[in-house]
């Protein structure tokens, strides 16, 4: 799982950016390596085919950030690497503005058209949520609205059937993930820092982050490493504990900065569910930025499994 690729980042996000050179040596020696990637799709639509492969991988990509278009598409097309790119709906053509406590809301997102000529390039486009909130602490009916709108706002702009989702900072729980499979989606992606097993749920999937300063030899263990029950436990255990550790950390809510909706007509007139999303989003950064402040206190250097954006 990559965010940015780029040469340069605010501090507070700099783990989530990965350096052009770093990025393309690593998908050189996936090729060296005979690895085979294929997109999130692929993987949960065709399990069985793809267990059949020597040495599958999953490229993904969230937040849709402009590099995606400049950096990673030259990449992945001198490998003809094929990748999922999950797109937050709302922020299509503008930038970043759930990241304003990163210092990062002026980071641009893909605009439409980036986006149809990425799908025509054979890149798997899917939701990421509408508005990037954390889905497991906004009510019930925001979560189905914004799984669903995000759908539609995706196929009525792309053209194409949306099947896939990736969980906005990786946060899910029972009632989120029956929202994203009611509203019609075939999988999700979590996070989890795991490499998918074949008894994975496919609602759940979880992924290994690239971060920031990974050379070659680091992302070849990360790539090469495999999913064992004491991995998948461990994992279960923390993500666990950081929803425990989260209920504790107070949110703090600041003026919320103007947000117009995109990519669907009704979206000019603002509405108290926008209102409460704007808060909701802050107040989402703000907690993660907490949380990884007291993290980096205690000399911590593996990250928590919510640890992401
Ligand atoms: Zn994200």
């Amino acid at each position: 799982m990559y965010h940015s690729i780029a040469a340069s980042a605010a501090p507070r996000f700099a783990r989530f950016v990965v350096r052009p050179a770093d990025f393309a040596a690593q998908m050189d020696h996936l090729a060296v390596e005979g690895y085979q990637p294929i997109t999130a799709l692929d993987l949960a639509r065709k399990r069985a085919a793809c267990d059949r492969l020597a040495r599958p991988v999953v490229l993904t990509f969230d937040d849709a950030f402009t590099d995606f278009e400049t950096v990673v598409m030259p990449i992945l097309q001198k490998h003809r690497f094929p990748a999922t790119l999950y797109v937050p709906t709302a922020y299509a053509g503008r930038t970043a503005s759930w990241l304003h406590d990163c210092n990062e809301d002026q980071r641009p997102i893909l605009s439409w058209r980036a986006l149809r000529d990425i799908v025509s390039a054979g890149i798997e486009v899917a939701s990421h949520s509408h508005t990037h909130p954390q889905l497991d602490r906004i009510p019930l009916p925001l979560v189905r609205d914004e799984v669903r709108r995000s759908r539609q706002i995706l196929e009525n702009n792309l053209g194409v059937p949306i099947e896939g989702f990736a969980y906005p900072f990786g946060y899910w729980n029972r009632n989120v993930r029956f929202s994203v499979s009611a509203a019609g989606y075939s999988y999700a992606c979590a996070v989890g820092e795991l490499p998918v097993s074949v008894t994975a749920d496919l609602l759940t999937l979880p992924r290994l982050t690239v971060a920031a300063g990974v050379d070659v030899d680091g992302f070849a263990q990360l790539v090469a490493s495999s999913s064992t029950p004491a991995a998948r436990l461990s994992s279960e255990m923390k993500r666990w504990a950081w929803r425990a550790m989260r209920r504790h950390i107070r949110s703090v809510g600041r003026d919320p900065q103007p947000i117009q909706d995109h990519g669907d007509a009704a979206g000019a007139a603002e509405s108290d569910r926008e209102v409460f999303l704007r808060a909701s989003e802050q107040n989402s950064a703000h907690v993660a930025a907490r949380a990884d402040d007291n993290l980096l206190e205690e000399g911590r250097t593996s990250r928590p499994v919510s640890d992401r954006l």
